[in-house]
């Protein structure tokens, strides 16, 4: 058995993997967005016994907040047992060169090592002896097994990548990611547009046009702190899963090179930084041999998925590739549309009610 459940993470991720027989395992990547915590993830725990709440691994790709915020939520709950064999997480002393101690986006990366260490966590050290969890400069990608026969090959960060997140940590609260309350204040201050969000949208897009979106230039997401994501290729009985976090599509690209496959077979690859434009590029489609693709948003904030990005994975992603939101939205309804599936050749899953989270499951129909 093997189950990917893409929580309503809001604008962010949160993944729960299981996996095996007597007993399931479970792996858990990502905590979502503010309000994520106690809207899906707690009650998802709570549907857990006790005894089962011990996970094989918690990963927190890195430290943008629609990724760690329901982790430190998870952390700071007393009335919910949780424990995981190990976490991985790159916080400040896993980055190269560090000697720079001014912590601004980094806050909450220091608020969950704060918790690992009072907590007395295993902290990367499966696989990577409590180092940082990143793919050397040569040789093989790291890859380890996990009880229950899992395997993780890591895709992502590189060593460059972490080392430019030490450079640029400051940077990434500017960047795309910003609190709620960073946007509010921006708002007020009239930096709005300077953060990187577009205008506000005055009506509801359109039907697209996927041969104009497919002529929109590339542009690579400059985040260093998406650069930074931990990115998974997990493997469970011959079932691939591409998990990629908000990893930037050309570090992809390079693993992919490393393992030496012209293209990467994959069952389900959930595309990175939530089909942003930046981020999924028809480079990195090209390489992928799937059928399934998740876009995990709910468009709050940067409305991903992007068209382009969705645009991309329709021409570039096979053949009758299927579209997998886990929000009903403006951004993914725009996909739902006969004419458009009939031309292109391309299939739609939604979840089934308003809350939002889809399922896809080893043997499963989706
Ligand atoms: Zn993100």
């Amino acid at each position: 058995m093997f189950r990917l459940e893409v929580l309503p993470a809001r604008y962010g991720d949160c993944i729960w993997i299981e996996y095996g027989e007597n007993p399931v395992r479970r792996m858990l990547i990502d905590g979502g967005a503010p309000g994520v915590y106690k809207k899906a993830l707690k009650p998802r725990l709570k549907q857990l016994p006790d005894t089962a709440r011990e996970f094989e691994l918690l990963v927190i790709t890195h430290v943008d907040y629609d990724h760690i915020r329901g982790i430190i939520e998870l952390a700071h709950d007393d009335s919910i047992p949780f424990k995981a064999k190990d976490v991985w997480f790159n916080g400040y002393r896993h980055l190269p060169k560090l000697d720079n101690h001014k912590v601004l986006a980094g806050k909450h990366g220091e608020e969950l090592t704060d918790l690992l260490l009072k907590n007395g966590h295993s902290w990367n050290r499966q696989g990577f002896d409590g180092k940082a969890v990143v793919i050397p400069d040569d040789g093989d990608l790291p890859w380890i097994k996990f009880d229950g026969d899992l395997t993780v090959t890591l895709m992502g960060p590189t060593i460059p990548m972490l080392a430019d997140l030490r450079k640029d940590w400051e940077h990434s609260c500017k960047d795309i990611h910003i609190t709620p309350e960073e946007l509010e204040e921006a708002r007020k201050e009239g930096r709005y547009k300077t953060l990187g969000a577009k205008e506000a949208k005055t009506t509801k897009p359109g039907r697209p046009d996927i041969e104009q979106l497919l002529r929109a230039d590339f542009e690579e997401d400059p985040s260093s702190a998406n650069g930074s994501s931990i990115a998974l290729l997990v493997e469970y009985q011959g079932y691939r899963a591409l998990l990629a976090g908000d990893a930037h599509p050309s570090t992809l690209v390079k693993s992919i090179d490393r393992l030496g496959q012209d293209k990467l077979k994959l069952d389900v690859c959930k595309l990175p930084h939530h089909g942003s434009r930046g981020s999924v590029s028809a480079a990195l489609i090209k390489r992928l041999d799937c059928k399934r693709y998740i876009f995990s948003s709910n468009g709050d904030q940067f409305y991903h998925p992007h068209p382009e990005a969705v645009a991309r994975v329709i021409e570039y992603g096979g053949d009758q590739p299927k579209l997998l939101f886990n929000y009903h939205t403006d951004e993914t309804n725009i996909w739902d549309d006969d004419l458009l599936r009939n031309a292109y050749g391309y299939e739609t899953v939604y979840p089934d009610g308003e809350k939002g989270g889809i399922v896809i499951e080893k043997g499963g129909n989706e």
